[in-house]
């Protein structure tokens, strides 16, 4: 069945592509290293706002379920390849989603819906913690302990933890 949401977004793109300005190609841009910023796709949790963030800081940003960079690995080297980038940066959160789900609950999930994948999930990881501040450790080693991302970048790596509470941000890495 087709999307109904995707129709609906499609006949609004149609209407604000009358305003359109057109934007340049990638070669006519400034190809000085960029960061990369790692960040969960909550909607609580928008780090342009509570980072600041600011145009010309340029900033790489990527929204995964919990900020995890666990299946971005090669985005990282293709970004690197592509623009180069000088420094990496993950920033989990407080009360995150990542906390209210476990692996073995997906691993069920994606079986029952599945049942021919039975015994050939158990090592399945989504990176679900009891202990934000744990993960946030072990996302940042993700990267650093990955072969595959140079040796420079993988030095730069810090593991930052939003609170939604209080607008703080510590760094734990
Ligand atoms: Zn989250």
């Amino acid at each position: 069945m087709a999307s109904l949401f995707a129709s609906e977004v499609i006949r609004r793109a149609e209407i604000l592509s009358k305003d359109h300005v057109p934007q340049p190609n990638l070669e006519e841009l400034p190809m000085t290293p960029l960061k990369m910023i790692f960040c969960c796709f909550d909607p609580r949790v928008l780090p342009e706002k509570f980072l600041g963030l600011k145009s010309d800081d340029r900033v790489l940003l990527v929204r995964t379920a919990s900020g995890t960079p666990a299946r971005n690995i090669l985005d990282i080297v293709a970004i690197d390849r592509l623009v180069g980038l000088n420094e990496i940066i993950v920033v989990k959160h407080t009360d995150c989603g990542a906390l209210h789900m476990t692996d073995e609950a997906i691993r069920e999930h994606i079986v029952k819906h599945n049942p021919a994948l039975a015994g050939k999930v158990n090592d399945i990881e989504a990176q679900t913690t009891t202990n934000i501040t744990e993960r946030t450790r072990l996302d940042v080693e993700i990267i650093k302990s990955s072969p595959l991302v140079r040796k420079e970048l993988r030095a730069t790596v810090s593991g930052l933890l939003y609170d939604i509470k209080t607008g703080k941000v510590d760094r734990i890495v």
